[in-house]
């Protein structure tokens, strides 16, 4: 079992995160990320806080846009007995209304515990399009055996072994299962939404990591908008409206919206009886029998966790893409405070490469990007990375770019843009309104980009020749990417479109074992609590492996499913 210390994190954490929940039901804001900025300031308080004035001090530049930042419902002071205006008795206390929430609440009243779902926001987090799962009823159906200890071994290797072995394990012996209670509770209330097995790709580059046939999506689903599958996370908040329709209607449930929860209550024992949270305004004490579990998400939404949690130039550098600002590490710091562990500096976060939202919905620049045939290339006009690889090594060397203070850029000429003629049209026409803003420059040639855009005179011009030459030997000497599938810069106009790293979500958390148990420093379940979903922690380290196919939402549904199966038997 894993032990942690965690007492430098808590300390500061605790001290600082008093502040009462505040302005708490506003509605759920989606397409807030802006682009980054390039420019940064100098900041070196982050790694002060976090660690004291004898480490070496690491200088951090900070991003201009700070991320949201979310209302904090956790509260670090003795609320008192007469603060209390309402008891509620239930079984299970479920804190959080999203994926891993709402399985936890549906399979904890299926299997006949009385369960409260209290909800900071007033609807649930919903940002996904497709989930991780292994031997589910629709994977079988297909005829799709993933090879378990491929997956396992890859989760470990991506963790970089920092990781126990327990949660990942359970994760690929069970999520299937989980998966078809999710499916059984959109079948039983009639919603139409249809689970199906996320094709692989036939062809792909090899982006020097296994593919793993691991994964389910939604998209079949006939009542979902046709466009929904080009916007990323827009899925997610079809299904979370649906589960949550059910959940309300679930005789077994009594679902709470716009009452955060503040702080955990523990009896003499040291166990986890109930939560106090915050309705309309007033404490109210949630009794819970059998256990609370957490299912608070990340903490994306709250930028002083962000600084002292994260590697400095993942969170500094990053745009944002986040749908709703209720993720704000409460459950980590209602966790924190009753002794659990939680996972070790730097915590891994879920990153992306595509800084600005409106370039996203170019469907030209989508399909350029899905099929990779750009290149990449920062402010000197210098290669940095192969640019087929996963999304989360990409970001990581963006970042590092923005660490020195250089943007880095998409590189595509117009033989790469889609051959299509109104899709092409349309993209030229999107372009117009990128190069007012700064993020696209057009050229006739390299020479002429490079003089544009300020690089260093002749470096872009020979990135491109030395690409071009990659391209025809077939061997990419500088790193090693899949040149079958790139294509040669040849055309007659040349592009670079701003890059940057976007954050999603966080996904580290309190330290659980198999049954989503959370347990304390020296390894020891703390009785009553249970974490599930962002909360949780013991599966990621350093990043979020995205070539390992939905592993977030995979985790979240299966610990909703097994936490709550395994607080119902009230051990
Ligand atoms: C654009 C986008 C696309 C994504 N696509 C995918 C994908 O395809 N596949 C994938 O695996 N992952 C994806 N993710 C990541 C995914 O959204 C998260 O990992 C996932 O939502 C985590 O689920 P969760 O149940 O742990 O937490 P969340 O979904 O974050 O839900 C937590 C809930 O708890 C509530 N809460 C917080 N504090 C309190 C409190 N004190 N009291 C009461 N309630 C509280 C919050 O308001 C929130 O509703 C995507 C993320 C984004 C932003």
């Amino acid at each position: 079992m894993s032990k942690f210390k965690t007492d430098i994190s808590r300390r500061d954490f605790l001290k600082n995160a008093g502040t009462a929940g505040i302005a708490v039901g506003a509605a759920s804001v989606f397409g807030t990320a802006v682009a980054g900025e390039s420019k940064h300031l100098e900041d070196k308080s982050v790694y002060e806080k976090a660690f004291g004035d004898d480490v070496q001090q690491i200088y951090v530049k900070k991003g201009k846009s700070q991320g949201p930042k979310g209302p904090i419902g956790f509260e670090d002071r003795k609320i008192a007995k007469n603060e209390i205006t309402k008891e509620y008795n239930c079984d299970i206390a479920v804190v959080g209304g999203g994926m891993s929430g709402l399985i936890a609440a549906l399979k904890g009243a299926e299997d006949g515990a009385k369960v409260v779902l209290i909800e900071k926001m007033t609807e649930g987090r919903g940002a996904f399009e497709c989930f991780g799962a292994v031997d589910s009823r629709t994977q079988r159906e297909a005829g799709i055996k993933t090879d378990k200890a491929v997956l396992l071994g890859e989760m470990h290797r991506s963790a970089n072994y920092r990781i126990g072995p327990d949660v990942v394990r359970t994760y690929v012996e069970k999520s299937g299962e989980a998966s078809d209670f999710m499916e059984q509770m959109f079948e039983k209330a009639g919603t139409g939404v249809v689970i199906a097995p996320m094709p692989l790709r036939p062809k792909y580059p090899n982006t020097g990591a296994p593919v793993i046939d691991a994964e389910c999506m939604f998209y079949n689903t006939p009542g979902l908008p046709k466009d929904v599958r080009f916007r990323s996370g827009h899925v997610g908040l079809y299904i979370i409206q649906d589960l949550t329709k059910i959940a309300k209607k679930h005789p077994n449930i009594t679902a709470k919206y716009s009452t955060p929860a503040a702080q955990l209550v523990i009896d003499s024992s040291g166990r986890v009886t109930g939560v106090i949270a915050k309705e309309d305004g007033k404490y109210v004490k949630i009794n819970a029998k059998k256990g609370v579990i957490l299912a608070t998400g990340g903490y994306d939404a709250n930028p002083e966790m962000m600084k002292a949690y994260l590697r400095p130039e993942d969170y500094s550098s990053a745009s944002w893409w986040n749908p709703c600002w209720g993720t704000t590490g409460d459950g980590h710091m209602m966790g924190l405070k009753v002794g659990a562990a939680m996972d070790p500096v730097p915590h891994a976060v879920m990153n992306f490469t595509f800084g600005s939202p409106e370039s996203f919905h170019i469907p030209a620049v989508r399909t350029l990007r899905a099929m990779g045939l750009y290149a990449m290339v920062n402010d000197d006009g210098e290669r940095f990375v192969r640019e087929d690889t996963a999304f989360q090594f990409i970001s990581n060397a963006t970042n590092r770019q923005a660490s020195f203070g250089k943007q880095s850029w998409l590189l595509f000429d117009d033989t790469m843009i889609s051959k299509n003629k109104e899709t092409f049209d349309k993209a030229i026409a999107a372009f117009k309104v990128l190069k007012e803003k700064g993020w696209l420059f057009e050229a006739n040639s390299p020479s002429e980009l490079e003089k544009l855009m300020k690089m260093p005179k002749g470096n872009l011009v020979n990135t491109v020749k030395k690409f071009n030459a990659f391209k025809k030997d077939g061997k990419d000497q500088d790193f090693n990417r899949d040149m079958e599938f790139a294509k040669a810069f040849d055309g007659n106009k040349i592009y670079a479109l701003v890059c940057n790293s976007v954050i999603l979500a966080t996904v580290s958390g309190l330290i659980i074992d198999e049954h989503g148990r959370v347990l304390n420093t020296k390894g020891e379940v703390i009785k009553g609590l249970y974490a599930a979903g962002n909360a949780s922690g013991d599966f990621f380290s350093g990043n979020y492996p995205r070539h390992i196919p939905g592993t977030s939402m995979g985790r979240a549904i299966t610990f909703g499913y097994l936490s709550a199966k395994h607080a119902i038997t009230g051990v």
